[in-house]
């Protein structure tokens, strides 16, 4: 297990793009501003898929341009097609996220393209990269499994993989895109992947579909993976998801990481003010539980923990 891993944040983006009021370009803005001062080295603030697909994220290029960028944190994006690879790197955003699923069936409902004309846009959008600040970040929706077609291609992850990894992808992203992911399929597609690709950098972008997103991710560190995607609050979803959920709440899980020794560089307790600004922006509850309950090492007095007993 590593004993360092680094987070990049998602919410702003992954778990935005679902809700179905417009967030105001301005509290988008504040959230990331916010999210920039807490040691957060990562951070994906919006996407550039067509204003009409994602109708939340129309105002990609405000939010860009509108954020205090704070040296150190590398600034994503979500990018569908060269169209959109060309509106980030115009848009000066450090890390154009890149996702294919391997199941052809999400995927047309994703981005209306089939994996493998998903694979050419990203060659496409490799090459709009190309010699500019911006490079691209692998990821592969539906690794472990798609809602529609059940187990996903072994040999079509591969060849996605090795393709990633001949662009110069340097972290490539496994997607539990709908939750149906166990902790030991994490383990065995892993162990799969590394073994086949020893040099690849994989992460993992979990949700928490079915309440084992963090399991998931101990899956994860168990077997030294070292770069998770998480989203404040736990907030969000998938548009094309059936019942979509969101990711794995950052805040939670960086505190189970501060709980086991695990260093993230990161601020838990300026995390969780931010989750709470989260909530008072979507002005309802969100999913996150260290917020509410605060940190395990942080003590009661004894009068007002009245424990019960039976
Ligand atoms: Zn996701």
């Amino acid at each position: 297990m590593s004993r360092r891993i680094e987070i990049s944040e998602v919410g702003p983006r992954d778990g935005l793009q679902i809700e179905r009021n417009f967030v105001p370009t301005e509290q988008k803005i504040a959230l990331i501003d916010a999210l920039s001062k807490t040691g957060l080295s990562k951070i994906e603030i919006t996407g550039f898929a067509h204003p009409k697909v994602i109708p939340q994220l129309a105002d990609a290029e405000t939010v860009a341009a509108g954020i205090r960028r704070a040296p150190g944190i590398r600034y994503g994006a979500f990018v569908p097609n060269a169209r959109g690879a060309e509106r980030a790197v115009a848009a000066g955003i450090d890390d154009l996220k890149i996702g294919v699923a391997v199941s052809d069936s999400f995927n047309r409902l994703n981005v209306r393209m089939t994996t493998e004309q998903g694979m050419q846009a990203i060659d496409e959008i490799a090459r709009v990269a190309r010699g500019t600040q911006s490079r691209i970040v692998g990821g592969i929706a539906t690794a472990f499994g798609c809602p529609y077609e059940g187990p996903v291609s072994r040999e079509r992850m591969h060849r996605m993989l090795a393709q990633l990894l001949e662009l110069g992808a340097p972290i490539v992203y496994l997607a539990d895109t709908t939750g149906v992911a166990n902790p030991d399929r994490i383990r065995r597609t892993v162990e799969d992947l590394r073994a086949a690709f020893p040099q690849a950098e994989l992460g993992l972008h979990l949700h928490n579909t079915r309440g084992i997103g963090i399991a998931n991710a101990l899956a994860g560190l168990d077997c030294g993976i070292k770069h998770f995607e998480g989203s404040i609050g736990g907030l969000g979803g998938c548009p094309f998801a059936p019942r979509a959920v969101g990711n794995i709440c950052t805040e939670d899980f960086v505190h189970m990481a501060h709980e086991m020794g695990i260093e993230t560089g990161i601020d838990l307790d300026a995390l969780i003010a931010v989750a709470r600004q989260a909530q008072e922006i979507l002005g309802r509850p969100l999913p996150g539980m260290v917020m509410k309950s605060g940190k395990a090492s942080e003590l009661h007095a004894m009068d007002a923990a009245r424990v019960k007993v039976d």
